[in-house]
């Protein structure tokens, strides 16, 4: 282990093998060249100043936070191409191009919004970003809906959990209202429900994409969610933080039709409304934890919604490259991160409007520039490495969604993605978060690389707020590819200084008053030897799985592997 990353160090430096005879020479060489030695030591590591400078310059003002379909966007993506290039990479897209383009489609209700929530004659007027947060994925210029409410609860449909929460209720042009995160989550032990949908762990059916796509099966016209900052795992600074604005990759024609109106409605507006329809909010949380929960519509109530719509098509694009094995260059491992972040919102107290995304995702982006940069200058790898920077994460993982529709290299022959998105800038730590435990081999790769760094792996202490469903590398797994997460918000790290209190505290504040904000900016202050080491561990399994025959394997219990099994003939000695 030491040796193999004085090895590198070595080649780079010019000098022999590790390992060999020379041994005792390298050290003398060691000694006689201190200086040398160091610079080799540091281009052959994942770099903490690298990592900031790019940071710096992505999240700079320059970038407008750059949001898809805009110059800051496109500027980003030029950026990547010229780092990628530099390095010697290869174009990692189609044709011998940098780019895959992603065709979407933004969406922006314009203000005034008129929304209302009536009982009976009764009409309230519900004010966007306060009381609801509503947008569209659909490509229409207006929406007028005057619907009945149902009350659908957790709106989980899981017959491999013997759950049902629809049973024979029609929601064909009506309004859905769920409850965020799954039956389970707030359970208490001896109730009947507790364990079903993993308890505290979120599983997809408390995600809101889960809930608006079954919305949308069953022929809803409008998806909404009552938001809640535990069960959510956020608050509604983060859900409402772009107010009427959504993204979405063009359809096609044999795709299913999405909601035409969907969002969140707070929690506190959400109670009113129905205390005044006669509805206790508490007491339909409970109700809809209970076995016997099935649907119903809300008495007397409608939900009535008119607005006008711009709709723009915009192109954005997903950047691709390619370090190519040498032995089996179409066995392909990835590593990746979303380029884009929240672009321009609402000016804040300091007067700031860019959310540059800093951490998130600008940091995970430097990680994956900073492992291609050292791979590249490494020894040869057998299977092909391909970086990619996704566009369009926080619109709902549509480019990495793009690229599984549409593959540049076959998802079959995709070894692995390991994804970063957001690390932790608190400093070293005694610990790397595992987000989804039990999921897949990969997570015995990435306790070993940490073994070796000497640390150890703890699993996520936030479970519930369903991380393994909430990045990129969630698109690749639903295809079957075995994915590894490192988010910074999974749980705190046990950090050298201050401990797993610090870690805790370090994310609280970052959620609290950063996530998805102006605040999420570039800092000198920031101690990046924590997030080098976790960026240095994909290094480490790029290299590991980069020379060998081994394809890891979705774990028993896993809903990814059955699908990954389908494609087993096609992967050499991989069983
Ligand atoms: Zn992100």
């Amino acid at each position: 282990m030491f040796c193999r990353s004085l090895f590198i160090a070595l080649i780079v430096a010019g000098l022999s093998a590790c390992g060999t005879a020379d041994e005792d020479s390298a050290n003398t060489v060691d000694a006689a060249k201190p200086k040398d030695a160091d610079l080799a030591e540091k281009a052959a590591q994942i770099d903490t100043e690298r990592l900031s400078e790019i940071v710096k310059v992505l999240a700079s003002d320059e970038f407008e936070g750059r949001a898809p379909g805009t110059p800051g966007g496109k500027k980003t993506v030029e950026y990547l191409i010229d780092r990628f290039s530099k390095l010697g990479l290869e174009p990692g897209a189609k044709d011998d191009s940098w780019v895959q383009t992603v065709p979407l489609i933004h969406t922006q209700v314009q203000a005034p919004a008129a929304i209302t929530f009536r009982v009976g004659s009764e009409a309230q007027i519900l004010q966007q970003q306060t009381d609801i947060e509503v947008s569209t994925i659909r490509p229409v210029e207006s929406i007028a809906i005057d619907a009945p409410v149902v009350f659908v609860g957790f709106g989980a449909h899981a017959p491999e959990r013997d759950w049902d929460d629809y049973g024979d209720i029609d929601l064909e042009g009506k309004v859905a209202l769920f409850l965020v995160n799954d039956p389970d989550f707030a359970a208490a032990p001896e109730e009947e429900v507790a364990g079903r949908f993993g308890n505290r762990r979120m599983t997809y059916y408390g995600r809101w994409a889960y809930k608006f796509e079954e919305a949308a099966r069953r022929g809803a016209t409008a998806a909404l969610v009552i938001h809640e900052t535990e069960a959510a795992g956020y608050g509604w600074n983060v859900a409402s933080s772009s107010p009427g604005e959504n993204y979405a990759v063009v359809r096609a024609e044999s795709d299913e039709e999405p909601v035409t109106l969907q969002g969140w409605m707070h929690g506190d507006a959400a109670a009113a409304l129905l205390a005044a329809a006669g509805y206790d909010l508490d007491e339909l949380r409970v109700r809809a934890r209970s076995t016997d929960f099935e649907a119903f519509e809300l008495d007397n109530v409608t939900f009535g919604a008119d607005l006008a719509v711009q709709v723009e098509s915009i192109e954005s694009s997903n950047v691709l490259a390619k370090l190519p094995g040498t032995s089996r260059p179409d066995e392909i491992l990835m590593v990746s991160a979303h380029w884009d972040a929240y672009g321009i919102g609402e000016t804040d107290t300091q007067g700031r409007t860019v959310r540059p995304g800093a951490n998130d995702d600008a940091l995970g982006m430097a990680g994956v520039l900073e492992i291609a940069r050292v791979l590249s200058a490494g020894p040869p790898l057998a299977r092909s490495v391909v970086f990619a920077a996704w566009t369009a994460e926080e619109s709902g993982l549509l480019g990495s969604q793009a690229y599984v529709v549409d593959p540049v290299y076959p998802l079959e022959k995709t070894v692995a993605n390991l994804t970063l998105d957001i690390l932790q800038t608190a400093g070293s730590a005694r610990d790397v978060i595992l987000v989804g435990e039990g999921q897949s081999e990969l997570e015995d790769d990435l306790a070993s690389a940490a073994a070796r760094q000497g640390r150890v792996v703890s699993p996520e202490n936030l479970p519930e707020n369903g991380l393994f469903y909430r990045a990129d590398h969630f698109s690749l797994a639903r295809q079957g590819v075995p994915v590894l997460l490192i988010m910074g918000i999974a749980g705190g790290a046990d950090l050298v200084e201050g401990g797993r209190e610090a870690g805790d505290q370090w994310i609280a504040d970052y959620i609290g008053n950063c996530y998805h904000q102006t605040c999420d900016a570039w800092s000198p202050d920031w101690d990046l030897r924590g997030a080098a080491d976790d960026i240095e561990l994909f290094r480490i399994i790029l290299e590991d799985l980069g020379s060998s025959m081994r394809w890891p394997k979705w774990k028993s219990g896993s809903e990814f592997k059955a699908i990954r099994e389908q494609s087993a003939e096609s992967r050499s000695g991989s069983q």
